[in-house]
Order: C-alpha cells, then structure tokens, then sequence
C-alpha cells in the first residue's frame, strides 16, 4: 500500500531518481506520471506507531525511507517487515541497497519488537483472523488496534486479514468487531475455568452434591 499524503513532489521526484526510474520491488520501469506513483515507506511507519519513539520515528518519516514503486509493489508483499534478506533480494544498485541496510541497522531493534507484538497477537488467535477465522501467516496479517479510543498496546491489538481490514473501517463496524472480540475472550475464559474446575480437587464435591 502506498501513502501520498504530506510527502513533497520535490521529495517524490529524489526518490524517483535514487532508484533511477525503477520499482526497486519487481525490477520494472515506473511511469513518468507522478499520479501513477506510489509512495512506500521501506520501514513502515505501523513501528513507531506500535514501539514509539521520536528517533525511531525521525527515521521512518525521513525521505532516505522513501521509495517509489508501481500501485501494486509494496514491500510487505510475501514478507511482514524487513529484513536484510530482503533487502538482498530487491532490484537495486549496491549502494542503494547499502543505504536501506544501514538505515534498517538503526531501528532493527524497534521492528524486532513490533514483530513481536504482532507475532504474539497471532498466535493467541491460533493464526487465524480475528474477524473472519481465514488462516493468516504473519507476512498477510494487518495489526491494528481493537478500540481506535485506546492506546497500541497488546492488550488492544487484533490482526486482521488484508480484506478484513479494509472492509472494517466505519466507527459502526468496529464496534462490532470489538464487541465480537470480547465476546471470544470472555467464551475462551469460561472454557479455561470448567476445565480447570473439571481436573480441580473439588471436583468429586460438586459432583457428589449434584442430585
Ligand atoms: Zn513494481
Ligand atoms: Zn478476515
């Protein structure tokens, strides 16, 4: 996904020119249009938005993360975050290239923990999205927050798949959402106390009182 806004075409037209005309994603041509452009952040701003910090966040916004590739290119496609097996892999000259790696050496230990937090909120829903159930690897799975009111923190983080994600975006809706999510944690409680209950030592007494 790209993000335009409040970036400079001055700053659009450096980043054009660093890759010199090309999607450093898929190696192709971009068009001369600047309306066909899309602007991606090679860290994606979701990190400091998640770990924040004003030097993590300096670097993010700083044009050197700025990069230019078609509407369909984006860094996240296949892989969640960066990484420098992923900056091999891109269609660009070394020195480019040697820039990301040392741009990416500065807030390595900020992406390693928003990963975490999105890894750890996967797993508690078994991998699966927190709205529609669809199986989710960490690469397609959206970290967003449960109530927009509250603070990123994990305890308010849901992921979603990509379609889920666009799709619930209404104040209504995600009220749903979090009325559903709540809903799921108060049955998975439920289910973790009658099995507790049932292996617990009391369980013959309550047994034994039924009539
Ligand atoms: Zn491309
Ligand atoms: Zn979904």
């Amino acid at each position: 996904m790209g993000y335009r806004a409040n970036i400079s075409k001055t700053t659009q037209k450096k980043a054009f020119d660093r890759t010199g005309g090309i999607c450093i994603v898929c190696g192709r041509p971009l068009s001369r249009n600047q309306a066909k452009w899309s602007v991606d952040h090679f860290i994606p701003r979701a990190v400091y938005k998640w770990v924040p910090g004003r030097k993590i966040q300096r670097t993010i916004e700083s044009p050197e993360n700025l990069y230019i590739v078609h509407p369909h290119c984006n860094f996240r496609k296949g892989s969640s975050l960066p990484t420098n097996q992923l900056i091999s892999s891109l269609h660009a000259e070394e020195d480019v290239k040697e820039n990301m790696r040392a741009l990416y050496k500065k807030v390595e230990d900020k992406v390693i923990q928003y990963r975490a937090i999105k890894q750890s909120t996967l797993d508690s829903q078994h991998k699966k999205c927190g709205n529609c159930g669809r199986r989710l690897s960490l690469g397609d799975a959206v970290l967003r927050r449960i109530d927009d009111e509250q603070d990123r923190v994990r305890e308010n983080a849901i992921c979603l798949c990509e379609r889920c994600n666009t799709r619930i975006c209404s104040k209504k809706r995600k009220q749903k959402l979090a009325e559903k999510h709540a809903a799921k944690n108060a049955e998975e409680t439920e289910k973790r106390k009658s099995s507790k209950q049932q292996k617990g030592p009391d369980s013959h007494e309550k047994k034994a009182r039924r009539p």
